[in-house]
């Protein structure tokens, strides 16, 4: 039986335009495509669609092929696909692990304000944001009832301690050939716990990224997961939820961030390292490569 190529995906969310590290991503990826005999494909990341903008997603095209980089066609772009988030949602629910959840993020930090006043310390996640304070997971199932039939906003939130549960006390990792820290082999011990209640979908936003980002690398068969240092600590909860799913497991690789002059992490709107900069100010292609691979 032929051996089933090995998949890599770069998969850039259009709400911004390409910057470096944009392109040590996709570069990577096609490169470990290309010297694998592999497959490259291109995914849409545009849930949220409050910040995303077709307009990006053209630029995005325009940026990569200007760099060189091919990929295969059709590109998937995830608002075509919210059934797919949908039904892996229900799935979750149908496991118990899910809640609905009431509190807004103004609401999450004036509780979270209010228990610091009193001197006690917040446990937060590893971006930084406060886990979530709400008791909804406790609701009873009349209650849990009451709240959906109230017409108030909630948003779909994972009960991680009862996840976590269901893995019976078995190991979550994931091999690592990137960044660590790993034992010798490669392997990584997963902390989903750090994230807590994690959102898997909003009312304006029908699905999170940690959810349709690994229905997606299933769906598309993606072998190896290849992505900035930024998505390390989310990786713990995509391998809660690819065991939860029964989802094959990636391989991933983590690489290097590139940081601004500021020795902070570039972002799409400091256009002075934006892949179109680059290009309107007459650099070349192969220069671009050598300042980042
Ligand atoms: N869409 C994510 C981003 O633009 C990347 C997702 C991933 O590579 O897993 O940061």
């Amino acid at each position: 039986m032929p051996d089933t190529p090995p998949v890599f995906r770069f998969a850039p969310s259009p709400n911004g335009l390409l910057h470096l590290g944009h392109a040590l991503s996709a570069m990577l990826n096609h490169d470990m495509a290309k010297a694998t005999n592999g497959r490259f494909l291109l995914r849409i990341e545009d849930i949220d669609q409050t910040r995303c903008r077709p307009e990006f997603e053209t630029a995005i095209s325009r940026d990569l092929a200007w760099l060189g980089l091919d990929w295969e066609r059709p590109v998937r772009r995830q608002s075509d696909h919210l059934d797919a988030y949908a039904s892996a949602l229900e799935r979750l629910n149908e496991l118990g692990v899910v809640y609905p959840s009431v509190m807004t993020r103004g609401e999450i930090k004036a509780a979270v304000a209010e228990a610091e006043a009193d001197g006690r310390t917040w446990p937060r996640d590893p971006d930084g944001s406060p886990l979530y304070p709400g008791r909804e997971r406790t609701c009873s199932a009349s209650e849990r009832a009451d709240l959906l039939a109230s017409g108030r906003a909630y948003a779909w939130r994972l009960d991680m301690q009862k996840a976590i549960s269901l893995l019976g006390g078995t190991p979550l990792t994931w091999d690592e050939s990137g960044a660590g820290p790993m034992d010798e082999a490669g392997v990584i011990l997963a902390n989903p716990a750090a994230w807590g209640d994690v959102i898997l979908s909003r009312s304006d936003a029908p699905s999170s990224y940690h959810l349709s980002v690994v229905v997606d690398d299933a769906l598309q068969g993606v072998t190896h997961v290849v992505r900035g240092r930024d998505l390390y600590h989310a990786t713990s909860v995509h391998r809660l939820l690819q065991r939860l799913l029964d989802l094959p497991q990636p391989l991933y690789h983590h690489h290097r961030l590139i940081l601004g002059p500021d020795g902070r992490k570039l972002s799409k709107s400091n256009q002075d390292t934006g892949i179109a900069a680059f290009r309107a100010a007459g650099r070349t292609p192969e220069e671009v490569r050598a300042l980042i691979v």
